[in-house]
């Protein structure tokens, strides 16, 4: 595999959940995957938002597509598992809880851009998120809170700044970490 060197074009930067969990997980992964994996992004836009009244509402849907605009700018985009809009409640399934805390942030990523697009849930409440891992028969309650907002503002904008570096973050110092990590022969090769 060799390095990508190529920064994604101004005009195509844009963070999503994925992308996200990546930071939080590795910024070096953030940025390989900025360069190289760009395009295996969450690749459909059908905004949600605005659209979504009460009387829409289904028991499930499956592969919701949100879009969003930062408060900084930032296009954003989610492409949520499914979800269920009469509970208010959006899920995220993961095969394992390896990269939970990246999950989590992933997931939290989604309910905030259904919050910047002022939609909730039919009570009015804001939308609440599950993190299902069936394999392990776990479920993991995921909420939003304004440091959760607060954070993800911060990882929008340290992202925009990853995507002009023109290196990558060092590589992270416990390999162990990185076995199941698609860029380990990069990293380590
Ligand atoms: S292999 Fe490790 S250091 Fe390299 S991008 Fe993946 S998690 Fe980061």
């Amino acid at each position: 595999m060799s390095a990508p060197n190529s920064a994604p074009p101004r005009s195509s930067f844009r963070v999503g959940g994925m992308l996200v969990g990546y930071y939080v997980l590795c910024p070096r992964k953030a940025w390989l995957s900025m360069r190289g994996l760009w395009m295996e992004q969450e690749s459909t836009t059908v905004a949600l938002g605005r659209q979504i009244d009460e009387n829409s509402y289904e028991r499930e849907q499956k592969e919701i597509m949100l879009t969003a605009e930062a408060p900084n700018g930032t296009p954003l985009i989610g492409k949520v598992d499914w979800a269920r809009l009469d509970a208010g409640v959006l899920h995220e399934t993961k095969k394992s809880p390896s990269a939970e805390e990246a999950h989590k942030w992933q997931l939290r990523f989604y309910l905030w851009l259904l919050a910047l697009n002022e939609v909730t849930g039919p009570q009015g409440e804001p939308f609440a998120g599950e993190l299902n891992y069936p394999k392990q028969r776990r479920t993991e309650d995921v909420r939003l809170t304004n440091a959760h907002t607060e954070r993800l503002q911060e990882i929008v904008q340290s992202l925009q700044a990853l995507s002009r570096q023109k290196s990558p973050p060092p590589r992270r110092e416990e390999r162990s970490f990185c076995q199941k990590c698609a860029f380990e022969e990069l990293c380590y090769g």
